[in-house]
């Protein structure tokens, strides 16, 4: 499609991810990148520290995503990645299952070395699907270890209209009640994800207030570059972003197009710029205005619904033949939607340095 070549102000993504690797302790049914014991594809720690060289040469990256698979199965190359990072300025979060829990006592030691590393939070997900391989016991002596540690942390759950695990039985078990009692400082928190399957063959149904409905757009793109297991930068770490092969930058490499290249090079592509400024849901009703034959199905995550636009090639081709009449408009907001961040960016560090 068209690129939308202009004078655009220079800016950089504020975070990045390492999908580490595709190998996991558990095998989620519907996981959103099939991860399990039998993949194998890992970042070495030359590739992680390479990534993180290159993400370095843009000073606006401040901190990393560490996630997978299980970034714990990484062992000693995990908390040396983080050291690096460290030693580049850049502090971190992991995404984890909790399946290496040793007990309270071992789990703060584990995590106490990372925070020393630059850890400065834990996301830990479970749920209906999750819990088939890795008890609630283990999530909660992990996140006990975080919060008594001073970590801040997160746990996510599964949810589709069946789930029986929930936020409501998590809010009532002996332990979480304890943690949170004990939590002086509020570094837990605690949210609901809908639980979405890209299997044809098993699907979940959903409340209605779990459909999403038009929203701002895309703040993963632009803001976040990642790098998967395979070495592929990344534009996000949308969780469909395996399905969407626009979103590959380029092979991580020490001897060609460097990844600030790569994020530059896609300031110019008019999808990203949309998605940015409107969002999958605004494409799919603009797409339906144009061809009101389209079949729009109802979302439950913002990359569910930008999945279904690239894969769709009926809707790519409406695109094609209709872009140009919204190129202005959709360039406007794209401009405004950057000099609203950047502004907001210098306010901000402004801020710090008058504080620090
Ligand atoms: S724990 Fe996470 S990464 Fe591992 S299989 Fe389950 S959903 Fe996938
Ligand atoms: S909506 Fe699309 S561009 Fe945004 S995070 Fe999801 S997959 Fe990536």
């Amino acid at each position: 499609m068209h690129d939308n070549k202009r004078q655009i102000p220079d800016f950089f993504p504020e975070s990045a991810a390492i999908i580490t690797t595709y190998k996991c302790t558990a095998h989620c049914k519907d996981c959103c990148f099939d991860c399990s014991p039998q993949e194998s594809d890992t970042l070495t720690l030359e590739e992680i520290k390479l990534f993180i060289d290159e993400i370095s040469k843009m000073n606006s990256i401040k901190s990393i995503v560490w996630t997978g698979g299980e970034c714990s199965t990484l062992g000693k190359k995990l908390s040396e990645g983080i050291a690096y990072a460290k030693s580049k300025g850049k502090v971190s979060r992991i995404v984890s299952n909790a399946s290496w829990s040793k007990g309270i006592e071992k789990d703060k030691k584990y995590l106490s070395k990372l925070k020393e590393n630059g850890l400065i939070e834990i996301n830990v997900s479970t749920g209906d699907n999750h819990q088939q391989f890795v008890p609630i016991e283990k999530v909660l002596s992990v996140i006990e270890a975080a919060v008594s540690i001073g970590l801040r942390a997160l746990i996510s759950i599964e949810k589709t209209k069946f789930s029986k695990f929930t936020i409501e039985t998590l809010k009532a078990n002996s332990t979480y009640k304890r943690i949170k009692k004990n939590d002086k400082e509020g570094l837990l928190s605690i949210l609901s994800a809908s639980w979405v399957s890209f299997n044809n063959d098993s699907s979940y149904e959903y409340d209605e207030e779990s459909f999403i409905e038009k929203k701002d757009g895309c703040n993963s793109l632009y803001n976040t570059i990642a790098l998967s297991p395979e070495k592929d930068v990344l534009s996000c770490c949308g969780i469909t972003v395996r399905y969407i092969p626009e979103m590959t930058l380029g092979k991580l490499s020490q001897d060609s197009v460097t990844v600030s290249e790569m994020y530059n090079r896609q300031k110019f592509d008019f999808m990203k710029q949309w998605l940015f400024a409107e969002g999958p849901l605004d494409i799919l009703s603009q797409v339906f205005e144009w061809d009101n034959t389209i079949k729009i199905p109802k979302f439950v995550h913002p990359c569910q619904a930008c999945a279904y636009i690239f894969q769709s090639p009926e809707i790519i081709k409406v695109i094609e033949n209709n872009y140009t009449s919204i190129l202005e408009s959709v360039t406007k907001k794209f401009y405004q939607k950057i000099n609203f961040k950047s502004t907001f960016r210098e306010k901000l560090n402004a801020q710090v340095d008058l504080e620090s």
